[in-house]
């Protein structure tokens, strides 16, 4: 049954910050408070400098006890930031918390009419009678406690997503981890050293990789895609397709009674395959078979058929002998997991800098990006490790890097935001040039070098001592000798104030990074925001970088922006570590901000059940007819719902008809209604 009594004789307390001279700069507070003495309902009327502060806590707690008070308004900043502090004061007062309201007059008002006293004060008032008209129809509302699966989800195995689930794992949690690729490890694994310590990517990755293969509490699903989501924190239901990879583990075969058997990764079949097919780890520099691993240190070493291109020819079978790890007649096989939160690791592609057509990337063999520099200079790549140019072979001696390759670009082709690693590994490229290549000379276009993390302005002085040359300028066009194959590159060096033209051996373009393919359908499973660019969005940019709106999943590393490998790690940690509070908890408490069904009015026409974004809606059968009923754990309070039910059948707790109507009549009529 829903309660829609409301309190017969209101009594609200007004508390007016001053917020320093954030607010009292703007707003004649003083006045305010004088303006909230005369409003209905209102008992008591009081300002301070800071009413979060303890002693501004200790006057709404006293007020309530000797004003007998039944609702709060504090005016002061954004709720996002204190509603917590003032519903616990009012708590603390003896009343329900629920029956705080808080009016913004700080990032609504004076922060944004800094030189408008008079308008701002004005302003307030407004704000302070719209809150009072709202408080005096609050209820008592309680919380829900729901129950949370001890176990966690965490979608992509690059270094965020590894650190993610070893720390949840190490945290006694169970945690599935799902990679859509055969092996985990992500863009570090095809890196070859890593800025500013120049330590081999492989070497530092590989540990994890073999930790994470091996922990008892992760259970990996490598070549693995999320299919469906259901359910809210505490409670998601995951459907993971288990793509067929045509091959089976010792697990699996052992399952199927072919003792001994599976595959161990001998690599007989791969020898025997007569399809040829380029590696995408190797940025297609170097071939794989249709039957293959990425490269030498894949977890799990296990073989991937890729059915796209295999004949069927039978062969590999053949090889394979009595380990019968192969199976070509393999399906898709779908897995249902239940967790308590999880942790998206989706990570990042690289832009198709080929759109930015004057650079003559796919058009000049010796335009290159930047991950496929890191594959030609690295010893485990195609050329094992000895820079060559790919249209002669020969070693280039004169190479140019191209910064914000598609960053930092307003055409509508690339992309406006930073790139954030690209400056560095840019250095780091220069760097590996100098001392691989002797008498190489690295020239580096830019338009200015971001050093901003720790050792890295060190290292940009280092790179610079050694001999790099840096020419301050965008290029605008990049040609190519077709006698030499060798490139012009076009800039304007705006330091000397004048046109160059540089000829070079090779060119490296340090494209933008954009979110990786799979990022737009995998954010909509989970009903999390992303932010213009694609990046999936943080509940809060500087106080919640790990947490998403969506309650229960979290995000880490580049999918949620760009940034390099030791702040990937450190929001990934931060990421386990939320993600592990509800599950270690046991349970979570949900805001009291749901959707109800007045059932007498309901006439079970069932539209708002469509209309909800969170599934939080069905029609159930109730003495011989139809009603709405709302599960409250995925109930967010959007209000979609109550705002269309033709019957005014939907009470929206904390956001009632009644409450909102009040708070439009203060704001039209001044609260004379
Ligand atoms: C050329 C280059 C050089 C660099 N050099 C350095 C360096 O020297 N030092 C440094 O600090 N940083 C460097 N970086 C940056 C570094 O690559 C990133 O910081 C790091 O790889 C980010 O890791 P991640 O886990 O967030 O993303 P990724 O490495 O992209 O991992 C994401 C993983 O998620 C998987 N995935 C994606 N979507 C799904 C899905 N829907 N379902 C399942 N799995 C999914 C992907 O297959 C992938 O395995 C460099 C980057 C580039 C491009
Ligand atoms: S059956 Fe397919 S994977 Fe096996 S050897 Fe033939 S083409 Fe290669
Ligand atoms: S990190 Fe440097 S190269 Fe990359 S987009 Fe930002 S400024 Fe440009």
């Amino acid at each position: 049954m829903v309660d829609i009594t409301s309190e017969k004789n209101p009594r609200i307390g007004v508390f007016v910050c001053h917020c320093g001279t954030n607010i009292a700069g703007s707003i004649d507070v003083k006045d305010v408070v004088e303006y909230a003495k005369t409003l209905p309902n209102v008992v008591h009327a009081e300002d301070y400098q800071y009413v979060c502060s303890t002693p501004g806590q200790k006057k709404i707690e006293d007020a309530i006890k000797e004003k007998n008070l039944t609702g709060t308004v504090v005016a002061a900043c954004s709720p996002r930031l204190h509603e917590p502090t003032f519903r616990r004061a009012t708590q603390e007062g003896g009343l329900n918390p629920y029956r705080f309201e808080m009016a913004n007059i700080r990032e609504q008002n004076s922060w944004v009419h800094m030189h408008e006293k008079e308008e701002a004060t004005a302003k307030a008032k407004d704000a302070v009678r719209i809150a009072v008209a709202k408080a005096s129809l609050l209820q008592d509302l309680k919380p829900k406690f729901v129950d949370v699966e001890p176990a966690a989800l965490v979608v992509g195995a690059g270094v965020a997503g590894m650190q993610a689930a070893l720390d949840l794992a190490n945290a006694g949690i169970k945690t599935y981890l799902i990679e859509k690729n055969p092996t985990i490890g992500g863009r570090m694994s095809q890196l070859d050293k890593t800025f500013p310590t120049l330590d081999c990517s492989q070497c530092i990755l590989t540990p994890k990789m073999v930790e994470v293969g091996r922990n008892e509490n992760i259970e990996l699903m490598t070549y693995s895609e999320v299919e469906e989501v259901d359910g809210f924190i505490g409670n998601f239901s995951v459907k993971i397709r288990k793509k067929a990879r045509g091959v089976l583990t010792p697990d699996e075969a052992e399952a199927k009674g072919i003792v001994g058997g599976g595959c161990n990764g001998c690599g007989d079949c791969e020898a025997v395959c007569p399809v040829i097919k380029p590696n995408p780890f190797e940025m297609g520099m170097k071939p794989r078979k249709a039957i293959y691993i990425y490269h030498p240190q894949v977890v799990p070493l296990i073989y991937t058929v890729d059915f796209d291109s295999c004949i069927k020819c039978g062969l590999c079978q053949t090889a394979c002998g009595e380990k019968k790890a192969i199976d070509l007649e393999m399906q898709d096989e779908f897995v249902d997991l239940k967790v308590g939160t999880v942790v998206l690791a989706l990570g990042y592609d690289i832009f198709p800098v080929e759109k930015k057509t004057e650079w003559g990337y796919k058009q000049f063999d010796n335009v290159v990006t930047s991950l496929e520099f890191e594959r030609l200079i690295c010893a485990s790549g195609p050329t094992g490790g000895h820079l060559i140019r790919p249209s002669d072979g020969a070693t280039p001696k004169r190479i140019g890097f191209v910064l914000c390759a598609g960053s930092r670009d307003n055409t509508g082709i690339g992309k406006p935001y930073c790139s954030r690693f690209c400056c560095m590994y840019s250095l780091k490229h220069a760097h590996q040039i100098i001392e691989k290549i002797p008498g190489a000379v690295p020239y580096i276009f830019y338009m200015d070098i971001r050093s901003f993390g720790k050792m890295y302005e060190e290292f940009y002085y280092r790179i610079q001592d050694e001999g790099a040359k840096f020419i301050r300028g965008r290029v605008s066009n990049i040609l190519e000798d077709p006698a030499t194959k060798n490139l012009h590159v076009y800039a304007e060096d705006t330091l000397l104030g004048r046109p160059v033209d540089v000829e070079l051996d090779m060119v490296v373009l340090a494209a933008a990074v954009q979110p990786s393919a799979e990022t737009e359908k995998t954010r909509r499973l989970f009903g999390v925001s992303c932010s213009q660019d694609g990046w999936l969005l943080e509940a809060h940019p500087k106080l919640n970088p790990c947490g998403t709106t969506t309650a229960g999943v979290y995000v880490a590393g580049v999918c949620q922006g760009p940034k390099d490998i030791p702040d990937t790690v450190a929001q990934a940690e931060g990421a386990a570590s939320a993600a592990s509070i509800p599950i270690h908890l046991g349970k979570v408490e949900l805001e009291p901000y749901f959707a109800q069904c007045i059932e007498e009015k309901c006439a079970g026409c069932g539209m708002c059940v469509n209309l909800c974004p969170y599934q939080a809606l069905s029609l159930v059968e109730k003495d011989g007819r139809k009603v709405m009923q709302v599960t409250e754990a995925k109930c967010k309070g959007c209000g979609t719902c109550g705002a269309y039910c033709p019957g005014g059948a939907i009470w929206m707790q904390h956001f009632t008809t009644p409450q909102i109507i009040a708070q439009i009549d203060a704001f039209l009529v001044g609260g004379e209604q």
